[in-house]
């Protein structure tokens, strides 16, 4: 049975009390910032991308210069990040939609967002909650995984109904603080492959079959 309402609420106040710091880690000081911090941070550690973003926003801090940027160049910033290749080529080309269609300024837009190189869901999701203040849940590896797990969510759904099935139970309010502390949950506790499950609140409730609980 998935949880209700009440118990999910419950779940969260819980979560709270664990991780009270629970919030972004990528480093960024403006919407250009987070929108190339989030594209790069797919499949590499929000530590990585902080520090290859100082060196890349130092040298091109905004649309309009990373537009003009040489790939080759921009590669060998990123080249300690998974994917680094295809990346650089990502933001180069995002940019220079951001100049010719947005007038350098990152649009506030899901449609807008997603369709630039690169961008997918997710990121557009926590471009507009974490940069627009807009209510947005985004669901990236660690939240599904805690969500299934924690039987929030069916554990044959796929990205997008986990994403409208916590949605449609957490109250929009707490949309953005959700986000973080299930991903928080999974990043520090309800790890893929080692969950710490011996001190969890939750080993009691929990659904994953494969807790090591000695
Ligand atoms: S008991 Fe283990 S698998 Fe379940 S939520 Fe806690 S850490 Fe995750």
């Amino acid at each position: 049975m998935l949880k209700d309402k009440e118990e999910i609420s419950d779940i969260l106040t819980k979560l709270e009390r664990l991780f009270p710091t629970a919030g972004c880690e990528l480093i960024y000081h403006n919407t250009f910032e987070l929108l190339i911090a989030v594209s790069l941070s797919a499949q590499t550690t929000d530590k990585a991308v902080n520090k290859v973003t100082p060196i890349l926003f130092a040298k091109y801090p905004t649309p309009f210069t990373l537009a003009k940027a040489n790939h080759e160049d921009v590669a060998n910033i990123l080249a300690s990040i998974g994917m680094y290749k295809i990346k650089s080529k990502n933001i180069i080309s995002l940019s220079k939609i951001l100049v010719a269609k947005y007038n350098g300024i990152v649009p506030p837009y899901q449609s807008d967002l997603e369709a630039l190189p690169g961008v997918g869901r997710k990121t557009a999701n926590v471009v507009l909650t974490e940069g627009f203040g807009i209510p947005r849940l985004p669901v990236d590896t660690h939240v599904e995984r805690v969500a299934k797990r924690m039987g929030l969510v069916k554990s044959d759904a796929t990205t997008l109904e986990v994403e409208l099935t916590l949605m449609n139970k957490i109250e929009e309010a707490s949309w953005h603080k959700a986000h973080h502390l299930l991903l928080f949950m999974g990043r520090y506790k309800c790890l893929a492959k080692n969950p710490q499950c011996l001190d969890c609140f939750y080993k009691d409730k929990c659904k994953y079959d494969k807790k090591p609980l000695k």
